[in-house]
């Protein structure tokens, strides 16, 4: 199965604060339950460095349970976080981490929970080459690199680009990497143009 979360481009700590989404029918959790997080996973593993489909294949369900709760309890700080950075009080929202101090120890513990270290590998002939190693698994280790980008994502001026979308119903974050970017994807702004032709339209009409 695919992950049902709305995949952006974005960097991936904000990529994991958007897997709460929304549609007409409401909020929902693209890490709801263990198959969900493998999917997830699995469409974005290629995006780091050290987990791979095989490392997805390996896991147990206890595994892949105990990874859910890491991602989620990870995924509700950095909404936190990320609403504390755009002031956002969008209703639907708003995370299950109502304390600010609460989320960051939950991020900061996230990104020393698996150790992981570089090396380099250099074969006479060859092209030397960086590889990530970590002492436990793999998709445990790329839960804390994520956690780590988000340090850096908040600790940096990147924190200032990070917006949260007011597109009709929307519940995502996405970063302003272009000036006159406004919404999470075309599809709020084409929803958000919509509802303000409505709206002008039954001005006039009323
Ligand atoms: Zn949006």
């Amino acid at each position: 199965m695919d992950t049902d979360a709305p995949l952006l481009g974005e960097p991936l700590p904000v990529e994991l604060m958007n897997t709460v989404w929304a549609d007409r029918d409401g909020v929902h959790d693209a890490l709801r339950d263990r198959d969900h997080t493998r999917a997830w996973l699995h469409a974005v593993c290629a995006r780091t460095d050290l987990l791979t489909p095989g490392d997805l294949d390996g896991l147990t369900a206890s595994d892949l349970d105990g990874l859910g709760q890491r991602l989620v309890g990870l995924r509700d700080a950095l909404r936190r976080l990320a609403a504390e950075a755009t002031e956002d009080r969008r209703p639907a929202a708003a995370s299950g981490v109502r304390d600010l101090e609460a989320a960051v120890t939950a991020l900061n513990r996230a990104a020393g929970d698996t150790p992981r270290w570089s090396v380099l590998s250099w074969t006479p002939g060859q092209a030397p080459s960086r590889h990530v190693r970590t002492s436990g698994q793999a998709a445990s280790a790329a839960v804390s690199a994520i956690a780590e980008d988000a340090v850096a994502l908040f600790s940096r001026d990147d924190r200032l680009q990070l917006r949260a979308c007011f597109g009709p119903g929307c519940v995502l974050y996405f970063v302003k990497n272009h000036p006159r970017r406004e919404w999470c994807s075309a599809g709020c702004g084409n929803r958000a143009r919509s509802a303000r032709h409505y709206q002008r339209h039954r001005g006039t009409t009323a």
